[in-house]
């Protein structure tokens, strides 16, 4: 089977040195597929994606949103201190890169209908509302992709499993009249955001949650949301600061933990015959190695879901 990965090169762009938000992690996680054997696997298809434009953005954002993002007419009430930690300095290339970033579900979505799974080396991006930005996230990628599914698609149920150790509260928000997406956010219960939206199902787990206690809790959750609402597609926010080691997380798993967690949800869906794209998610640590190492537990997942062993 073929494992599409949407990758591009301008997911990231130059930034500032001690930024918090680690806009290198798009080079080196790509750099350290390569090093991993994924360009001399046959099982991988390399896809690279166009921007997402207004007609898909539109279904999910405000036209007037829009156009103040794309002007960088955002000065303090969304991108600097209002919103911590929002705070990205607005550029031309930041428009671009998010558009990218968007497109690039859009695109691991659309590969997933054709192969079954497919991952973005980028998104996440869960806090953004339709109207307004938050922490770290302009555009709400997983939910253009959903209602892409809806609209483009003709679909009628999508499940977004959001594993990310911070609450999609912009995805919630967004489809909080929605019944064709169900939202299920496992997430800290101390972490942003500090003021809770109401998911379909929400999980709030305690500091230092640990590898058992969260896979058990994972696939309790996730065979619930599947015999419930038998989604047709699943979107996947496999995001990494759920790590020990992260530094914006509370919980403790471990790398192994990530690999068992991503391959759970995975081969669940595989299991079930549900299309499922996967996205990368927040994760911020300094040390960009290690980072790598944590966000490729995906891909790895992915290839063992799918029945590829590993070479090189
Ligand atoms: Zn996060």
């Amino acid at each position: 089977m073929t494992l599409p990965i949407v990758h591009h090169p301008g997911y990231r762009i130059d930034w500032p040195v001690r930024h918090p938000f680690p806009m290198e992690k798009f080079r080196v996680l790509r750099e350290h597929l390569g090093a991993l054997g994924f360009d001399n696997l046959d099982a991988v298809r390399w896809i690279t994606p166009r921007p997402a434009g207004d007609r898909a953005l539109l279904r999910v954002h405000g036209a007037d949103y829009l156009q103040r993002f794309y002007l960088g007419d955002l000065p303090s009430a969304a991108l600097a201190a209002r919103r911590p930690p929002s705070g990205f300095p607005w550029s031309p290339a930041l428009v671009t890169r998010t558009l990218l970033e968007v497109g690039g579900t859009l695109a691991a979505v659309d590969q997933a209908l054709i192969h079954g799974l497919a991952l973005n080396s980028a998104g996440g991006t869960h806090h953004a509302h339709a109207d307004h930005a938050s922490g770290y996230c302009l555009l709400n990628d997983l939910a253009v992709a959903a209602r892409h599914l809806l609209a483009h698609h003709g679909l009628e149920r999508v499940l977004i499993v959001d594993c990310d150790v911070h609450q999609g509260d912009g995805s919630a928000d967004i489809f909080r009249d929605e019944t064709r997406v169900f939202t299920l956010s496992i997430h800290g219960e101390t972490n942003f955001p500090f003021e809770k939206r109401r998911s379909d199902r929400d999980v709030a787990l305690p500091r230092d949650t640990g590898d058992i206690a969260y896979l058990d809790v994972l696939a309790r959750e996730l065979d619930a949301a599947m015999m419930t609402f038998a989604p047709q597609f699943v979107l996947y926010d496999a995001g990494v600061d759920v790590h020990a080691a992260d530094r914006l997380g509370h919980f403790a798993l471990s790398d192994a933990g990530l690999y068992r967690r991503d391959r759970t949800v995975l081969s669940r869906c595989l299991a079930a015959g549900v299309p499922v794209a996967g996205v990368i998610g927040g994760g911020y640590d300094r040390d960009l190695a290690a980072l790598a190492r944590r966000h490729a537990q995906l891909f790895l997942a992915a290839l063992a879901a799918l029945g590829h062993a590993r070479e090189g």
